[in-house]
């Protein structure tokens, strides 16, 4: 299978290494779905290559295809939890309830 380039394993998968929450997109990742920091992106970045999964995981927009893979690895309410969790922090932050 070839990258396609859909952006979704920038997005999708939680990356320690670049402090990346699940489902949230990676800060380097490009408009156009490209790797602002290929040269020098993480290792892990390096290791991930195009399979299976993202035939799977096909879709027409970035947001289906994550979801698809959040899915796909039944991550989709932890997903979801992040994301809470982070807007809470947020709101606590901005002094909110
Ligand atoms: S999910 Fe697969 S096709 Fe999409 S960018 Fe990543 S490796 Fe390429
Ligand atoms: S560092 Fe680059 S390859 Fe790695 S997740 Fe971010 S945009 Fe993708």
């Amino acid at each position: 299978m070839e990258c396609t380039r859909c952006g979704a394993c920038c997005v999708a998968p939680d990356i320690a290494a670049l402090d990346k929450p699940l489902g949230m997109r990676c800060p380097h990742l490009s408009a156009d779905n490209l790797c602002s920091v290929y040269e020098r992106r993480p290792q892990v970045c390096r290791d991930y290559g195009a399979d299976e999964v993202c035939r799977l995981i096909e879709a027409p927009t970035l947001e289906e295809r994550v979801h698809k893979y959040l899915a796909l690895f039944g991550l989709t309410a932890e997903a979801e939890a992040t994301r809470e969790k982070g807007c809470t922090s947020m709101r606590r932050a901005r002094g909110g309830a």
